[in-house]
């Protein structure tokens, strides 16, 4: 049986060895008799599991000391709650710059925990560029800075970071975590959720720098408190066990390829293949993103009008390659380069646009 090259924005591809390790292991985890879904997560077995995939996501990313790495459930959209809820200084407000989708969402869970100052708002270019980071400033005693370092849905990607000064920089990595080397020095607070680079849906990665783990009040729910689950290394209560196991075996194939900078190089070079691609089809394909802003993991593009773009996703389909229409509230296609698309699987798809294109220019 061929798999469809797949290039869904989340959850997503995720690389065929690790399905197949978790399917052998499923039933038997490795010679113990029982599966890792059945033991106790405070038993021998998880706990390696668990203190590996911490270990792994450290080393992988270079996190310093005084940093925690937390497994939280709930998706980044928990986070886009329990962050105000935890980081949002009594009486104080956060900075939050707006670039699409997510960050909107994420602005609007945090309005309803206190005051939100919006540092930059992308609506007035629709979202189709990012600012000069050197342009933006935090405003003085802000709580934080909140950027989304990839917009899944409008398909714009920082390259550069702004620098916060004294106010945390926050961002919510959840569709570019590990898809290339970050300075993780500058940031208070990295989130993200696990099924777009790291792995299967359930589980959110929070790497917290440790002095901010004294704002989170004991008035907050348990669960809600991010010191909580510090003090606890994430197994205050059941962790999403699954989800921390598939993790584990995609990093450990991350650190195979040669970690975050391998990951990169290897991501640039589809990305360009398929932008140029899409310049050079003398218009029969449009990026409508602002070249400096276009990401390398999601990328968008338009076609002369919805029936032929519908027509191109029908057809891409029948050849093998599915997850290519653009958001709902968008429109449009969209590929998702996450780290577990091959250059091959790419080239199949800048072969038949070619093709599409030569048929229907
Ligand atoms: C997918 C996504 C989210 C939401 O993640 P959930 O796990 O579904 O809550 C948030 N932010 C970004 C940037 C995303 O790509």
């Amino acid at each position: 049986m061929s798999r469809p090259v797949n290039f869904s924005a989340g959850p997503s591809m995720i690389p065929v060895e690790v399905l197949e390790s978790l399917a052998n292991d499923m039933v038997d985890f490795q010679g113990t008799g029982l599966s890792l879904v059945e033991v106790s997560h405070r038993g021998p077995v998880y706990d390696k599991v668990h203190q590996d995939t911490i270990s792994l996501i450290r080393e992988l990313m270079g996190i310093p000391e005084g940093y925690s790495v937390l497994f939280i459930g709930g998706g980044a959209t928990l986070q886009f709650s329990m962050l105000p809820m935890n980081l949002l200084l009594p009486g104080g407000s956060a900075d939050y710059i707006s670039t699409g989708a997510w960050a909107i969402k994420a602005i609007g869970e945090a309005k309803k925990v206190g005051s939100v100052n919006i540092a930059y708002d992308g609506s007035i270019d629709k979202f189709m560029s990012l600012p000069d980071p050197s342009a933006i400033k935090p405003t003085a005693g802000s709580s934080y800075l909140h950027i989304t370092s990839n917009e899944t849905i409008g398909g714009i990607q920082w390259k550069t970071f702004p620098d916060s000064g004294d106010v945390p920089l926050v961002a919510d990595m959840s569709s570019d975590i590990l898809s290339r080397p970050v300075d993780v020095s500058k940031f208070g607070v990295i989130y993200a959720g696990a099924q777009k680079n790291l792995g299967p849906s359930g589980v959110t990665t929070v790497i917290i720098r440790d002095d901010l783990l004294e704002r989170s009040s004991d008035s907050l729910g348990s669960y809600l408190n991010y010191s909580v689950h510090a003090k606890a290394n994430s197994l205050y209560n059941t962790p999403p066990v699954f989800p921390i196991w598939g993790i584990r075996l995609v990093l450990e194939g991350v650190k195979t390829r040669g970690g975050a900078a391998a990951v990169a190089k290897e991501n640039e070079a589809q990305a360009a293949a398929l932008y140029q691609t899409i310049d050079g089809s003398g218009g029969f394909y449009r990026c409508p993103v602002e070249t400096s802003a276009r990401s390398d993991m999601n990328v968008v593009w338009r076609l002369a009008d919805e029936d032929l773009e519908a027509r191109f996703i029908k057809e891409a389909s029948a050849e093998g390659m599915i997850g290519l229409k653009g958001h709902r509230s968008v429109g449009g296609c969209r590929a998702s380069l996450y780290n577990a698309m091959t250059m091959k699987g790419l080239k199949r798809l800048t072969s038949f646009m070619a093709e599409f294109a030569r048929k229907n220019g």
